[in-house]
C-alpha cells in the first residue's frame, strides 16, 4: 500500500470507529453517529398499535396513570406453587403472586445476596388484582394504599421485600438491595429524596422491575421512573453500554398506530410508558 492508500485506510478506520463507538448519555456528536449506524442497520418496518403504549416493563403507574387491563403481566404465578422460584427466601403467605419473569430475576438477586452473606429475605406482597387492591384501599385508607388500578402492584412487576431480622431501613437486606438491585433489573421505586416527584412516601421495601439496561441507567443518573421517562421523551434516543454491550434506546410518541424502524439482526424489546409513547430497546 502506498502512502496515500495507507492514509485513506487510517481515515476509514477513524470514521468507522466514530460510527460504531458506544455513546454515553446525551452527547450531540455521538448521537448523530449513532443515527448513522441506525439508518444503516435498521431495515425492518413494524407497525405499533396504540394498545402497546399500555404494555411492557417501563409502564409508569401512579395517581395520574392507572394500569390498563392489557398492562397486567400475563405470566403471573402463585409463587408457593412453584417451589423452584422460592429458594433462599421466605414468603409472607402462600397466596403471594408475581410475574414469573420478575420472580426469576428476584431469585437471581437473592442468590447473589446470599453469596455476600445477606440471607434473610422475605416477600411481603407481590401482584394484587384490582379486587384485592380495592379491598386494601378500603381497609387501609388513602394515606396508606392506592386505589385499584393506581398501584404498581396491579402490574405484577412490583414487590414488597422484607427482612426477617429487622425493618428494611436498618436491615442488611435493605442496604444490600439499595446498592445492588439495579444489577438484576430492579429499582427502589420510592426513594427518600424523591418524594416530591413520586408523591409517595419513602418505601425502603418496594422494588419495581424495569429490566436491564434501564435499571442501570436509572441507578447511575439517580432517576425515578418519572424522571427517566421524561428524559427519554426529551432526548428521543440514547445509547448506553452495559457489561461491554451497546444498547440503543429510542422513544416514539404514539398518538395513533404508527410504523417504526427496528433492526433486522438484533434483539429488541418494546415497552409503552403508559402515557403517550413507546420505548424501543435494542440489545447488543
Ligand atoms: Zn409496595
Amino acid at each position: 500500500m502506498n502512502k496515500w492508500g495507507c492514509l485513506s485506510f487510517i481515515l476509514l478506520l477513524v470514521v468507522a470507529y466514530k460510527v460504531v463507538q458506544p455513546v454515553a448519555l446525551g452527547g450531540q456528536e455521538l448521537h448523530d453517529a449513532s443515527n448513522q449506524a441506525r439508518s444503516r442497520s435498521y431495515k425492518t418496518m413494524i407497525r405499533v398499535e396504540k394498545e402497546q403504549v399500555y404494555q411492557g416493563y417501563l409502564l409508569l403507574v401512579n395517581k395520574d396513570y392507572p394500569v390498563h387491563r392489557q398492562g397486567v403481566s400475563t405470566d403471573v404465578v402463585k409463587l408457593s406453587k412453584h417451589g423452584y422460584l422460592v429458594d433462599g427466601y421466605l414468603l409472607h403467605d402462600d397466596s403471594i403472586q408475581l410475574s414469573e419473569k420478575v420472580a426469576k430475576a428476584f431469585l437471581d438477586m437473592v442468590h447473589a445476596a446470599i453469596g455476600d452473606d445477606v440471607n434473610h429475605f422475605l416477600i411481603n406482597s407481590g401482584y394484587r388484582s384490582f379486587e384485592e387492591q380495592n379491598k386494601l384501599y378500603k381497609q387501609m385508607g388513602s394515606d396508606y394504599a392506592l386505589p385499584a388500578g393506581n398501584s404498581e402492584h396491579n402490574l405484577g412487576l412490583s414487590l414488597d421485600i422484607g427482612s426477617t431480622l429487622k425493618k428494611m431501613e436498618q436491615a442488611p437486606e435493605g442496604k444490600w438491595l439499595k446498592e445492588n438491585a439495579w444489577k438484576y433489573g430492579f429499582v427502589l421505586r420510592y426513594p427518600e429524596d424523591k418524594v416530591d416527584i413520586t408523591r409517595i412516601q419513602y418505601e425502603p421495601w418496594h422494588y419495581r422491575y424495569v429490566g436491564l439496561p434501564h435499571s442501570a441507567i436509572m441507578q447511575e443518573s439517580q432517576f425515578t421512573l418519572e424522571e427517566y421517562l421524561d428524559y427519554l421523551n426529551e432526548v428521543k434516543e440514547m445509547t448506553t453500554t452495559f457489561e461491554g454491550g451497546s444498547y440503543v434506546i429510542s422513544y416514539y410518541p404514539v398518538s395513533e398506530n404508527v410504523t417504526i424502524q427496528v433492526p433486522n439482526n438484533r434483539k429488541y424489546v418494546i415497552s409503552g410508558d403508559n402515557r403517550e409513547g413507546i420505548i424501543v430497546t435494542v440489545f447488543p
